[in-house]
């Protein structure tokens, strides 16, 4: 029994005001109210710093389990309610401690949001306190953790944030958030660019929904859903056992970005090329246009971030790529329920070549690879499917059909040329050539049974 999550976001329409977006003063809102709960969150976290002993206190409860007096540390809503205690003045509590009077420093600040910012400070103080402790145990000089920060994206639990997508017409699509505008809190409709995709996620009845996030940036603001389901899913162990298991092997590559293959009882039923669709190309463009506009400008300022925009638009590629592949590779496994599926152990492509914008391309390509594994990943558990890594010695250099080791060549011109980087596979022994990726995902599927020479690898100590 496992979890899966995902995250569902809504953007809160802060373009043109002529055309629906949020006016100025709105967007000056959310700003006010980010730095405020920030304030509030500080000084929690100096609260909970200066009563550390109280983080470390054991309760003793009855446990129905064991039929007797136990143990445990204390929890996160006990250490609420006796950080309010302390802090805030109600009418059991009228006078509380002096120095950290919270009702005096933050008049108003509604109750979900200050056990919001408390429930931050008690994350962070706490794995503060055990980084330091292990760090403290380890004897090592560097790398002492840094105290705490502040800033976190303030999370809207109920009574801060109301949704009302019911409405028929566009203009009426808006959700009310209580933010902060300079004097007191109060309540504002921001308008939403809610899409049917998002209604979908939203409404879907198999996925559990979470108090959202507030995630501003200077340019947009987007409200995120964490959504979780309860996921059943068999052991590899007890997998690995079942004679008609289906396994789906992916192979990852640079202009393939993905070779996927079926296979089920030794036989390759299924394969799909994933290719990235001129991708490298272009993101080699966009770097070679950075390189070019770097050299143009001189020398980079220290501390300060160039070219942002182009940067920013290659990421938002690879990750646009690598989830439409991780889609694809979903949407293999979702038809033969009950699969495993199976990555290799992520080597890398080793940044070599002439120019320093193809070393650099290089390396967003291997981010990329790493990025498709993990979405796919997690896409797959939500299905149900898990994923297991395999040893990922030289399945590109061995045969599939035979297991003998063979070479790569390409054919330029009617010519057969053997090279290392050659799309296509050939071995001496049985005579087999095949597509040197397709080769490559095959082996993967041996690598997890452990056939011919991939034999499980021994554990390293230490
Ligand atoms: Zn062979």
């Amino acid at each position: 029994m496992g979890q899966a999550t995902r995250t569902t976001k809504l953007v809160l329409d802060l373009g043109e005001r002529g055309q629906g977006g949020a006016n100025t003063g709105k967007r000056t809102h959310l700003t006010e109210t980010v730095a405020l709960l920030t304030a509030a969150r500080a000084f929690y976290i100096d609260f909970f710093l200066t009563h550390a002993d109280k983080l470390a206190e054991r309760v003793s409860y009855y446990s129905a389990k064991h039929l007797e007096m136990r143990e445990r540390a204390i929890s996160a809503n006990e250490l609420l309610t006796w950080a309010e205690a302390c802090t805030v003045a109600t009418k059991d509590h009228p006078h509380p401690w002096p120095s950290w009077n919270f009702s005096e420093r933050f008049p108003d600040l509604p109750f979900a949001y200050r056990r919001s910012v408390i429930k931050d400070a008690i994350g962070k103080v706490r794995s503060y306190l055990s980084n330091r402790a292990n760090w403290e145990k380890s004897g090592k000089k560097k790398g002492k953790p840094g105290l705490p920060g502040a800033s976190e994206h303030p999370t809207l639990y109920q009574g801060t944030c109301e949704l009302s997508l019911e409405g028929t017409k566009v203009a009426d699509r808006f959700v009310r958030l209580k933010v902060y505008d300079g004097k007191r809190w109060q309540w504002v409709n921001y308008p939403v660019t809610c899409s049917r995709y998002f209604q979908q996620r939203h409404r879907d009845p198999a996925w559990e929904q979470h108090s959202p996030l507030l995630v501003l940036y200077k340019q947009t603001a987007a409200l995120h859903f964490p959504q979780t389901k309860q996921v059943q899913a068999k052991k590899v162990k007890e997998s690995r056992l079942d004679p008609d298991l289906v396994t789906v092997a992916v192979d990852l590559n640079v202009k393939n970005l993905a070779v996927i293959t079926v296979r089920q009882h030794q036989q390759i039923m299924e394969t799909l090329f994933v290719t990235d669709h001129g991708l490298d190309q272009q993101r080699y463009r966009c770097i070679k246009r950075i390189a070019k506009k770097q050299w143009l400008s001189g020398k980079p300022v220290a501390g300060e971030r160039s070219n942002q925009q182009m940067w920013r638009h290659v990421r938002r590629m690879n990750a646009d790529a690598a989830h439409q592949v991780a889609h694809r590779i979903a949407a293999v496994c979702a038809k033969y329920p009950g699969c495993v599926l199976l990555f290799e152990r992520l080597r890398k492509i080793k940044p070599r070549g002439a120019s320093t914008s193809r070393r650099v391309n290089r390396r967003q390509a291997n981010q990329l690879r790493g990025k498709i594994n993990q979405a796919a990943r997690e896409k797959a558990y939500a299905l149900g499917v898990v994923t297991v890594e395999t040893n990922a010695h030289g399945t590109s250099q061995f045969c599939s059909r035979c297991g003998a080791r063979g070479e790569r060549f390409s054919i330029r011109g009617g010519v057969r040329i053997a090279e290392r980087w050659g799309k296509l596979f050939r071995c001496p022994v049985c005579h087999y050539e095949a597509n040197a990726d397709h080769n490559a995902s095959v082996n993967v599927h041996h690598s997890f049974y452990q056939e011919w020479h991939w034999q499980p690898r021994l554990k390293r100590s230490g």
